[in-house]
């Protein structure tokens, strides 16, 4: 009878021992399938919206990296072309002259060749409206058949400086002696026309100083006690194909090539042309200076900057 007992209990405890250890496993087992199926759709079930937002999120974000790979291959391709024509106005042109060493006050001077002409008072206007001067490198030949013109550029408080009595290159850049000639004349005709002590040292060579018919006079021109100035920046009025050229050409030129010179920190000599045929320059005119005011310059003339 206690055998049958003894034997009854140890089913019974057996039993237990099973059953007792049985659902623990189980559950736990179910517990941690719950959990993957919870990681997997439990946010589907309770989030729907972020499942929604979450699922296409990674296709697309697959599928736009084949279209960076093309794009980043394809951006260095106009960049290297690019910088070339952005140089280009730059490269025929002299290198500057001048520089904003210090960091401080940052100049511009705006200067008009060729002139005085029908358009010189429309350019003044502006300049006044503006309150800003520009120097005028007159041709003397146009300065003796337009000595009002003359005269209105210097009581705007612009400067009228020397650009050669006769322009004629030819004749001009045949030798150094015929070039000071000339210069001296051109001179000469300023000072008839706006007095003795007009400032009479500033000149600028047609076509630069650094062109190659004229760039070995510079040391005589300088000698003769001429200062002299080319430009670093141009809004391309007088380049070839310039009668083309909108007035919003001749301003984006101008602004690509201030912008070069701006980055570097230098000041800038821009080259505009005050002819008969130079229309769209005078219409350019205004939104070019608020352009300028715009990157912080202060106009000035020439007239009391040294020679580099
Ligand atoms: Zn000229």
């Amino acid at each position: 009878m206690m055998r049958t007992k003894a034997i009854w209990i140890l089913i019974l405890a057996m039993a237990l021992l099973l059953t007792g250890c049985t659902p623990p496993h189980a559950y736990a087992q179910a517990e941690s399938k719950r959990d993957v199926i919870v990681l997997e759709s439990g946010h589907g079930a309770e989030h729907g919206q972020e499942v929604v937002t979450l699922k296409p999120a990674p296709t697309p974000e697959i599928t736009p990296e084949p279209t960076l790979t093309p794009e980043v291959t394809s951006t260095p391709t106009p960049m290297t072309p690019s910088p070339a024509p952005e140089d280009a106005p730059i490269a025929p042109v002299n290198p500057p002259q001048i520089y904003d060493k210090d960091g401080g006050e940052k100049f511009v001077y705006l200067t008009f060749d060729d002139g005085p002409s029908k358009n010189t008072e429309a350019i003044l206007e502006i300049l006044t409206q503006k309150g800003v001067a520009a120097t005028f490198f007159v041709i003397g030949d146009n300065a003796e058949r337009y000595p009002d013109k003359v005269r209105a550029i210097a009581a705007q408080g612009s400067l009228v400086a020397n650009h050669t009595q006769t322009h004629k290159t030819d004749e001009i850049y045949k030798s150094e002696e015929a070039f000071l000639e000339d210069i001296n004349r051109g001179r000469e005709t300023i000072l008839s026309i706006l007095g003795e002590g007009y400032p009479d040292d500033l000149m600028r060579f047609p076509y630069g100083s650094t062109n190659r018919r004229c760039r070995e006079y510079r040391d005589g021109v300088k000698a003769a006690g001429y200062r002299f100035f080319d430009w670093n920046a141009l809004n391309g009025d007088a380049e070839s194909g310039a009668s083309k050229r909108s007035a919003q050409d001749l301003y984006d030129e101008l602004v690509k090539t201030v912008d070069v010179q701006a980055k570097k920190g230098r000041d800038i000599i821009i080259l505009m042309h005050d002819t008969n045929s130079k229309g769209n320059t005078v219409t350019m005119l205004p939104d070019a200076i608020d352009y300028l005011f715009g990157l912080g310059y202060t106009f000035a003339t020439l007239e009391n900057v040294p020679m580099v």
